[in-house]
């Protein structure tokens, strides 16, 4: 041995590629690849962040409890059974830190998100990848991948990068057929895009049951993700270990000022989903009718499937797209080498990938 090693299972882990933010080459570049909202965040949440400048020798007050109580007003939650993080990516970690190791086995589903495995294998422990049906989660399949060294269940809802979902009853069925002691993490990133009746973000069961964790973040919808910031609801002695654990200022003043105002802001709120419906309709439909076969989403992104026939693969159209200024998400790594992902734009750079679509294939937009 010439130099330390690391835990065994890390250097299994495959680096996780971002989407890419930069085309060269071209005038204006329009990045649709991560899942940003087009909007940017609320004012107020910009003003309290440029204010937040004035204290900076100052460390943050540690449990964030003035921004658990403006999470737990907005969703009538208790603010006790918040945990905030540095997004809730290092909720992710936390949790799989806490509750894998070597030997224990954690279940996410074929295309599921891939910070997963990462914090899976980070922890010591396998993971388990589950069929999915028709580009979502199964219920059935899930269930019969639990072993008795099943620990924890990861379910993106909605999932990215399918954007399918998984209705309020079978998300039920999955956490009944559950043993007690096999935690259900519920990772509702792209919930509050959702308009469904039949969908629920995950409160209701936190709320109802000693197993679950539902995650949140304020990287989607609230335009906060150069700041770090996520939260998540659990029960009572999940958020006592998740304390434990944490660093004890893992959140920036920054982060919790502006992601106070963003959680105040209803109506900056509002507009984003608005412009989310109307768009993600829009582009839907209008790349559907450019031959694409393109993935019921209920999130702020589309997954847009591509032919197999040489000039105009998923390759084919990230290269066009991409002299375009047009940056969309290559999704090979989830498993979806046929597919590119593209996140809702503004109305501007949703017409110019609508144009730019229908000039690949040889179309009249
Ligand atoms: C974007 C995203 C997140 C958010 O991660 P942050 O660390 O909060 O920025 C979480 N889960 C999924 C599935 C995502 O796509």
């Amino acid at each position: 041995m010439t130099h330390p090693l690391p835990q065994k299972g890390i250097l299994e882990i495959e680096p996780y590629v971002a989407g890419r933010a930069q085309a060269h080459g071209a005038e204006r570049v329009f990045k649709l690849s991560a899942n940003e909202t087009p909007l940017g965040p609320s004012p107020r949440a910009r003003e309290a962040f440029i204010a937040a400048a004035g204290g900076l020798e100052c460390y943050p007050e540690g449990s964030a409890s003035e921004l658990r109580r403006a999470i737990g007003e907005r969703f009538g939650l208790s603010p006790d059974r918040i945990v905030c993080g540095a997004g809730s990516d290092e909720l992710l970690h936390l949790l799989a830190q806490a509750y894998l190791g070597e030997g224990d086995e954690a279940i996410a589903t074929e295309h599921g998100f891939l910070v997963y495995p990462i914090v899976t294998r980070a922890a010591g422990a396998k993971l388990v990848s589950v069929r999915e049906k028709g580009l979502r989660a199964d219920v059935d399949a899930i269930l019969a991948a639990v072993t008795p060294r099943t620990k924890i269940v990861f379910l993106a809802n909605p999932n990215n990068p399918t954007g399918s979902y998984l209705p309020v009853d079978e998300v039920k069925r999955l956490h009944a057929g559950l043993r007690s002691d096999i935690l259900f993490v519920i990772d509702a990133a792209y919930s509050e895009y959702v308009r469904k009746n039949d969908y629920e973000s995950g409160i209701e069961l936190v709320a109802t049951s000693d197993n679950v964790v539902m995650t949140r973040t304020f990287s989607k919808i609230y335009g906060l993700a150069a700041l770090r910031l996520g939260w998540m609801y659990a029960p009572a002695h999940v958020v006592d270990v998740i304390n434990r654990i944490r660093g004890p200022f893992n959140v920036s003043v920054p982060a919790l000022e502006a992601g106070i105002a963003a959680i105040r802001d209803i109506a900056h709120f509002e507009k984003a989903r608005a412009h989310n419906e109307t768009w993600l309709a829009w582009l839907s439909e209008e790349i559907g009718k450019l031959g694409l076969e393109v993935a019921p989403s209920v999130a702020n992104f589309l997954l847009i499937r591509f032919p197999e026939e040489a000039g105009k693969t998923a390759q084919d159209a990230d290269r066009f797209l991409m002299t375009r200024g047009l940056i969309l998400r290559q999704v090979g790594s989830y498993g979806l080498p046929q597919h590119l992902r593209l996140s809702v734009g503004t109305e501007e750079a949703n017409r110019l990938v609508v144009a730019a679509l229908a000039e690949f294939m040889g179309k009249r937009a």
